[in-house]
C-alpha cells in the first residue's frame, strides 16, 4: 500500500520511482537483468504487531516493519522512523535508497530501514520506551551486530537507540552496542553521530559550490526541516559563512532577507518545539520555503516535497538533499532544464550512515576516536564520494542529471559484489 497523496497533495509512488530509477541506471550500465531481479524486491520484509500498555491502562498494538533490502556488500544497515503516515512502500524504498546509499559512500553494509506507525509526539517518554524495547523484541531474531544495524531517523532519537541497545543486550545476556548505532556517547556512541548527517551535507555542498564556482561563505540558504538534520545543517552553514534566510518545520516557517540567527531558532525550537513566537521574522509556508530566493537549498524533512507544481519556481542554484527522496522524478527534470544541480539524497544525506559506520567500527574494537579524527575521516569520505560521483555523472550521463549518475555509480559496484560472492553466474554484463 502506498500512501496515496502526500501533504502537498501529489501522488507519493515513492517505491515505483526508485524501482524506475534502479532499472534505468541497470539498463544504461548494460548489466544483466539479473542485477535489477536481486535489486528489485527486498530479500526480507518483516511486519509485526507491538503490544503497549499505555500510560491509562489501555493496550494499543503498534505495527512495526523491517525491510532488509540487500546485503550484498555488508550488513543490512539503516535507520527506524517513527511515524503516523509509515507503510510497507516507503520502508522499501528507504532500504533500497540504504543500499545504494553505503555502496556510493563505500561503507561495507547493505540496505535495511525499518519503521513503526505511530505519532511520537503523541506519547510519553515511558510510552515510547515501551515501542522502542517492543519493536527489537519483536524483530530481535532479525538483528544483529554482524546482521542487521538499525539507527536513528525521522522522531528516533539517541535515547531511543540507547533503549534499543539495551533490549537487544538483555536478549543476548549481554552488552550488545554494536546492533545499533547513533546511540549516546555513555552506550558506545560516536563522537560526531548526531550532527553527521548535516555535517556531510555541508561538505559536499561546499565542494559541490567550489566546483560550481558559487561563494560559499555568505552564500543564502534556505533550510526545509529544523530536527535532526536540518537543524544541525542551520548551524553547521552558518558556522561555515553562510547565511540561514528560511527554515520551516512541519507546522510553520519563517524568513528573514537580512539572514536568520541560526543559533538563536535552533535554542527556540528545542525549548518550545516550534518555531512559533521568534520575533523580527516573517511567516512563510512550507510550500514557500521551497521557492524562496535563495542559493542553496536544502529539504530535509519527508519525501516528496520537490514536485511537478513548485519546481519551476524554484530558485536555488544548488539543492542538497538532507531528506530521502524529497524530489519527484518529474521535478528532477524540471530542475535539470532550469540548469540547477541536485545533490541526491544517497550522496548528500550519506555522512550519517558513514559516521555509523566508524561508531560500528569503535564498537567492534572496544576503542574510541575523538570528534577531530572522526570530523576529518567524514570530510574525506564525504569529499572524496562528491568528486567521484560528480566525475562519474560529467562523463557518462550527459543530458542526465547527477541523481542517475549516482545510481549508476552505486549499482556498478553492488552487481560487482553480486558477482564475486557467486550471485551473477554469468558476469555481471549483459
Ligand atoms: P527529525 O525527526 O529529527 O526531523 C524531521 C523534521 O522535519 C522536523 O523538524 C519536522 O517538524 C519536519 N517535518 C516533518 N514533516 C514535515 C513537512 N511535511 N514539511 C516540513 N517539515 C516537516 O528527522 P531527521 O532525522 O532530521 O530526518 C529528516 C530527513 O533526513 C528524513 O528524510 C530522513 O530519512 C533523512 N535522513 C536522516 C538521517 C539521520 O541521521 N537522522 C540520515 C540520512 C537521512
Amino acid at each position: 500500500m502506498t500512501r496515496e497523496v502526500n501533504q502537498a497533495g501529489n501522488e507519493d509512488n515513492t517505491l515505483r520511482a526508485t524501482l524506475n530509477m534502479i532499472k534505468q541506471a541497470t539498463d544504461l550500465l548494460e548489466l544483466t537483468p539479473d542485477v535489477y531481479e536481486y535489486l528489485r524486491v527486498p530479500m526480507r520484509f518483516v511486519e509485526i504487531a507491538i503490544p503497549v500498555e499505555m500510560d491509562d491502562g489501555s493496550i494499543k498494538v503498534f505495527t512495526g516493519y523491517r525491510s532488509q533490502h540487500n546485503n550484498a556488500l555488508g550488513p543490512f544497515k539503516g535507520g527506524i522512523r517513527f511515524h503516523p503516515e509509515s507503510n510497507p512502500d516507503e520502508v522499501k524504498a528507504l532500504s533500497m535508497w540504504m543500499t545504494l546509499k553505503c555502496s556510493l559512500v563505500g561503507v561495507p553494509f547493505g540496505g535495511g530501514k525499518g519503521a513503526v506507525v505511530c505519532d511520537p509526539r503523541n506519547l510519553s517518554l515511558r510510552e515510547k520506551e515501551k515501542v522502542s524495547r517492543g519493536y527489537v523484541r519483536a524483530m530481535g531474531a532479525v538483528l544483529g551486530p554482524e546482521t542487521d544495524i538499525p539507527a536513528p531517523d525521522v522522531y528516533t532519537t539517541a535515547q531511543i537507540m540507547a533503549w534499543m541497545a539495551d533490549e537487544y543486550s538483555n536478549i543476548m545476556r549481554r552488552p550488545t552496542f554494536g546492533v545499533v548505532t547513533g546511540k549516546p556517547l555513555a552506550v558506545g556512541g560516536c563522537a560526531g553521530r548526531e550532527e553527521a548527517t548535516s555535517r556531510g551535507c555541508v561538505y559536499v555542498a561546499k565542494e559541490a559550490a567550489r566546483t560550481l564556482a558559487i561563494p560559499f561563505k555568505g552564500a543564502r540558504v534556505a533550510i526545509q526541516g529544523a530536527g535532526n538534520v536540518g537543524g544541525f545543517a542551520a548551524l553547521l552553514m552558518e558556522e561555515e559563512g553562510c547565511k540561514i534566510v528560511a527554515i520551516s518545520d512541519s507546522r510553520s516557517g519563517i524568513y528573514n532577507h537580512a539572514g536568520l540567527d541560526a543559533r538563536e531558532v535552533i535554542a527556540h525550537k528545542k525549548k518550545t518545539g516550534s518555531l512559533e513566537g521568534i520575533t523580527g521574522v516573517k511567516q512563510i509556508t512550507n510550500e514557500e520555503l521551497l521557492t524562496i530566493d535563495c542559493d542553496i537549498l536544502i529539504p530535509a524533512a519527508m519525501e516528496n516535497q520537490i514536485t511537478a507544481k513548485n519546481a519551476g519556481d524554484v530558485k536555488a542554484k544548488l539543492v542538497v538533499e538532507g531528506a530521502n527522496g524529497p524530489t519527484t522524478p518529474e521535478a528532477d527534470q524540471i530542475l535539470k532544464e532550469k540548469n540547477i544541480l541536485v545533490i541526491p539524497d544517497i550522496l548528500a544525506n550519506s555522512g550519517g550512515v558513514t559516521v555509523s559506520y566508524f561508531e560500528w567500527v569503535q564498537n567492534n574494537y572496544g576503542f574510541r576516536w575523538d570528534l577531530a579524527t572522526v570530523n576529518k575521516r567524514l570530510e574525506e569520505k564525504m569529499v572524496e564520494a562528491f568528486n567521484l560521483v560528480y566525475g562519474f555523472y560529467c562523463e557518462k550521463c550527459t543530458g542526465s542529471d547527477m541523481r542517475t549518475g549516482a545510481y549508476m555509480y552505486s549499482i556498478q559496484r553492488i552487481a560487482e559484489a553480486m558477482h564475486y560472492r557467486g550471485w551473477l553466474r554469468n558476469g555481471t554484463q549483459r
